[in-house]
């Protein structure tokens, strides 16, 4: 007589499998012979297109490449790409439950036109409980720690059994992203790094949006060049930094996801 899997043994299995469905692997390991090759490869990409290079990190990669979007404009520009070149990228987005609504409609809008459902990946506790447990929003006293319980323990879930993750990161954005490579290692997350957009201006990325209509969140055009969490986040005036909105009046400039460690 076969005995029916018991609740919890169902839970543990879908633990395993992970949220892109795979099948547990082993991380890559950064050998000198492995840096050397990504090395070469980012070399050799420095004059691709980024569908070019979406198509070597699909290639490489696949299904073991995803990619985190907060739905800024560089990652409706890879999606759009992505929906091209392999739709069936595991893509997901750190949902932190303070994200604008504005944000979280985009999610909707890129499902319908391109076919890929970006999963939402929610940290443990509901930021009604996770306030509670701190005596309020922790964003205003500790952001670093907020940005890491409810972003970055979250990516580390996400990124489980992955080799490889994908950025929107322009090197024009900010000196900590000038020196991005095109495919690097990331040793914060022991992945493959791969910025198909790393030589790309903001104005090739809008270029294109418009040129192929590609979604975006309506708060760029309400001077909001670069959007987060809707607390960490302000408009710019003219003349501004474009992430001259994040985390403004601290001193805090990344949320850790894209620092790269020295
Ligand atoms: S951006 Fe702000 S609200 Fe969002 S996780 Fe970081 S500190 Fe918290």
């Amino acid at each position: 007589m076969s005995i029916p899997p018991t609740k919890p043994l169902i839970r543990a299995m879908t633990r395993e499998i992970g949220p892109a469905g795979l099948p547990p692997a082993p991380p890559l390991e950064a050998t000198p012979e492995f840096l050397e090759e990504l090395a070469a490869a980012s070399q050799r990409l420095e004059a691709a297109s980024p569908e070019e290079i979406i198509r070597f990190a699909v290639e490489r990669y696949f299904p073991r490449l995803t990619m985190a979007t907060a739905f800024g404009p560089e990652g409706c520009v890879i999606l759009y790409y992505l929906a091209k070149v392999e739709p069936r990228t595991y893509v997901f987005n750190l949902d932190t439950g303070y994200q604008f609504k504005e944000t979280l409609e985009l999610r909707d809008q890129i499902a319908t036109k391109y076919g890929i459902e970006v999963d939402m990946r929610q940290p443990e506790l509901t930021v009604a409980d996770y306030e509670a447990l701190h005596g309020g929003p922790l964003y205003q006293t500790n952001p670093d720690q907020c940005c890491f319980d409810r972003k970055i323990k979250v990516l580390r879930e996400s990124v489980g059994g992955m080799h490889a993750w994908m950025s929107g990161i322009r090197r024009d954005q900010s000196p900590d992203r000038a020196v991005s490579p095109i495919v690097g290692w990331d040793r914060k997350f022991s992945l493959v790094k791969i910025s198909p957009l790393a030589n790309w201006t903001k104005k090739d990325v809008w270029k294109l949006i418009t040129e192929e209509d590609i979604p975006y969140n309506p708060l760029h055009d309400k001077g909001y060049p670069s959007i987060g969490c809707w607390p960490c986040t302000r408009s710019v005036m003219f003349g501004e930094d474009e992430r001259a909105g994040r985390w403004s009046g601290t001193a805090k400039t990344e949320c850790g996801l894209h620092t790269i460690e020295k």
